[in-house]
């Protein structure tokens, strides 16, 4: 199958490499990726042709903090298996203390048709996790 368009890899940098990559581990472990690379400054996890990189920030980046109303990224989203698998993600995050978003709309934040799960990351990335049709 050809691969052009598909997303080759996204790199975030961030604030805190080891708090971020025992949270990003996890989740991307719940959603099928493998660990692809580690390095002092970085990490990475794969599923299929794409992976995600994370990266350290330098210390003096650091000052002005990610936030995802200004210019810039606003969330990512992946795909569940299923809406049970939302749910079940949903209710790992909470356990884990996990920052959730629209709890009180929840799992139809999206609209009716859409049933998803949204949360922050570490660094308040909003992250979207969100069931196939
Ligand atoms: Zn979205």
């Amino acid at each position: 199958m050809a691969k052009t368009g598909v997303v080759h890899h996204i790199e975030l940098y961030v604030s805190d490499l080891e708090r971020s990559s025992v949270f990003w581990g996890w989740l991307l472990s719940e959603l099928g990726y493998e660990r692809y690379q580690k390095w002092e400054e970085g990490t990475s996890w794969k599923l299929g042709d794409t992976y995600l990189v994370f990266v350290q920030a330098e210390e003096r980046f650091l000052d002005i903090p990610y936030h995802r109303c200004r210019v810039g990224l606003n969330h990512l989203a992946f795909y569940a298996s299923c809406r049970d698998h939302v749910d079940e993600l949903a209710e790992k995050l909470a356990r884990k203390g996990a920052a959730l978003l629209y709890p009180e709309q929840h799992p139809y934040a999206g609209g009716k048709n859409h049933y998803a799960v949204y949360f922050e990351d570490p660094d308040k990335i909003k992250v979207e996790i969100v069931a196939p049709e």
